[in-house]
C-alpha cells in the first residue's frame, strides 16, 4: 500500500544518484594525478568554502571532531584549562575539548532556541570564576584552573545569541569556538554590528563536520576549521600535519588530521548545491510549522529567533509522551530520531565530573521530550503531510498535554 512506503528519516541516496557523474569525474581526476592528499582540490575547496562562510581562511581536516580540537589548541587553550561548553549536544563536542587537554564543563542551554543560554553563561562567570589578584587570570574559584574558552553549538541549524556570548566572553578574555558542525550557511543578525553573520565567521575560530548526514556532507569523513586569525589558520595547518610548518621540520607534535583530496573533491561539487538545499529544509520547516499549527497540537514545534535564519539541519517537535509518538510513527513506516536521549553531563564518560540530575534542568526537560523528525531537501509534501497526521493521531491518543515550556 503506498500509504505506507517508508519515510526515512533522511535520504542520501538520491543526491548522490543526481550528482553521480560529477563525482565519478572527481574520482577518476584523483585516479589519473594519484593526488589523493592535499593539492589543488584542497586548496580550492578550501578557497571556496572560506568564501561561502564570510572568512579568511579555511583548514581542511580529517572531521569535526578534530575540527573543535586544532581550533581550540590554535586558539591557546592549555592542558588543564576548563573550556565551556553545553550539555545539549553530540558528545564530540566536549570530547574535543578533553583531547585539547581542558575540561569540559557545562551551561544549561534556552528552553526555546536549544543553544547556550548567555544568562546561564553570565552566572557561571560571575559566580563560580573571579579573576586571580596574583596571575590577573581569569580562574575557577573551586576548580583552580584557568577558564579560557568557550564553545557555543548552533544546534539543529540554527545559530546561538552570539552577540551576548562575544560580549561576555570580551569581558573574561575568553577564546570563542563555534561548534558550526551543524550549522553550514546558518545566520544570525548582529545587533552589535547591524548585519548578518554566517556561522563560522563570528568566534576566533569555528569547527565544520562534513559527515555524510550534515546538511554539507563529504562521501566519508570530513571537517573544516574556520577563522579570520592568520596564527590559528597557521596553527591548525600545522596541527593537522604533524605539525610541521615545512616538511620534515616539526614545530610541535602534531597530529594527522588532513582533508583527502578526494573529499574535497566531492565538497566542491556539493558545496555549489548547498544554498538551494538549506532553501529546501527552510521550506519543509515552514510547512511543518503550518501543518503542525493548523492541526491545533499541544506539540511544541521549532522557535526560530528573530535574529536567526536557521538551516534546520534537523527539524525538532517537544511531544508529551515521545516514546509512545516514535513508536506509533515506526508503525506508520515513518523513521525518526532523538537528538539527544542523555545529556552530556549524566553520560558515564563524563561520571568523572560529579554531576547529578537535576544540574542542568532545561536541557534534562528538553531531552525527555524531543523528537527529531524527518528532515532533508528531498522531503515530499505529501510526506510532511503524513508524518504530521501520524504525529498528531498518535499525541491525541496520549491525553492532555501539560505545558512543556516555562
Ligand atoms: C557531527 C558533529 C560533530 C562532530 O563531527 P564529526 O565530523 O562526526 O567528527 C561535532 N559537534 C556536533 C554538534 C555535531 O553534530
Amino acid at each position: 500500500m503506498s500509504q505506507n512506503t517508508k519515510i526515512p528519516f533522511v535520504d542520501l541516496v538520491t543526491p548522490h544518484q543526481e550528482l553521480q557523474e560529477e563525482l565519478v569525474n572527481v574520482f577518476k581526476s584523483a585516479l589519473a594525478t594519484a593526488g589523493f592528499v592535499g593539492g589543488p582540490m584542497v586548496d580550492g575547496f578550501e578557497r571556496e568554502f572560506a568564501t561561502y562562510c564570510g572568512a579568511k581562511h579555511c583548514v581542511g581536516v580529517n572531521s569535526g571532531t578534530d575540527a573543535l580540537r586544532f581550533a581550540l589548541t590554535a586558539a591557546g587553550v592549555n592542558p588543564g584549562d576548563v573550556v565551556l561548553t553545553v550539555p545539549h549536544t553530540f558528545i564530540a563536542t566536549a570530547e574535543a575539548i578533553s583531547q585539547a587537554g581542558a575540561r569540559p564543563d557545562f551551561v544549561d542551554i534556552d528552553a526555546h532556541t536549544y543553544t547556550m543560554d548567555p544568562e546561564m553563561l553570565r552566572q557561571y562567570l560571575q559566580t563560580q570564576c573571579a579573576f586571580d589578584p596574583a596571575t590577573g587570570r581569569f580562574v575557577h574559584r573551586t576548580l583552580g584552573k584557568p577558564v579560557t574558552a568557550v564553545v557555543p553549538v548552533h544546534l539543529y541549524g540554527q545559530m546561538a545569541d552570539m552577540d551576548a556570548i562575544l560580549e561576555l566572553a570580551g569581558r573574561y578574555n575568553l577564546a570563542v569556538i563555534e561548534d558550526a558542525c551543524q550549522a553550514h550557511g546558518a545566520e544570525y543578525f548582529s545587533k552589535k554590528e547591524n548585519r548578518w553573520r554566517k556561522a563560522g565567521s563570528m568566534g576566533h575560530a569555528a569547527a565544520f563536520s562534513f559527515y555524510p548526514g550534515k546538511n554539507l556532507g563529504a562521501c566519508g569523513e570530513g571537517g573544516a576549521v574556520i577563522t579570520d586569525d592568520e596564527t590559528i589558520a597557521r596553527k591548525a595547518k600545522m596541527l593537522r600535519d604533524h605539525g610541521q610548518s615545512r616538511k620534515y621540520y616539526h614545530d610541535i607534535e602534531g597530529y594527522n588530521g588532513r582533508l583527502d583530496s578526494i573529499q574535497a573533491g566531492f565538497l566542491r561539487v556539493k558545496l555549489k548545491h548547498l544554498p538551494d538545499w538549506n532553501e529546501s529544509r527552510r521550506e519543509h520547516a515552514r510547512k511543518y510549522n503550518e501543518l503542525f499549527a493548523a492541526a491545533a497540537t499541544s506539540a511544541i514545534t521549532p522557535f526560530e529567533a528573530p535574529w536567526s535564519k536557521a538551516v534546520y539541519h534537523l527539524y525538532i517537535l517537544q511531544v508529551e509522551n515521545r516514546e509512545a509518538v516514535q513508536a506509533d510513527l515506526a508503525k506508520e513506516n515513518i523513521d525518526t530520531g532523538i537528538h539527544y536521549p542523555v545529556p552530556l553531563h549524566l553520560q558515564k564518560a563524563y561520571s568523572s565530573l560529579g554531576y547529578k540530575q537535576g544540574a542542568f534542568p532545561v536541557c534534562e526537560k528538553v531531552a525527555e521530550h524531543i523528537l527529531s523528525l524527518p528532515m532533508f531537501p528531498g522531503l515530499s509534501e505529501a510526506d510532511q503531510e503524513r508524518v504530521v497526521h501520524a504525529v498528531v493521531q498518535s499525541a491525541q491518543c496520549a491525553g492532555p498535554q501539560s505545558v512543556l515550556r516555562a
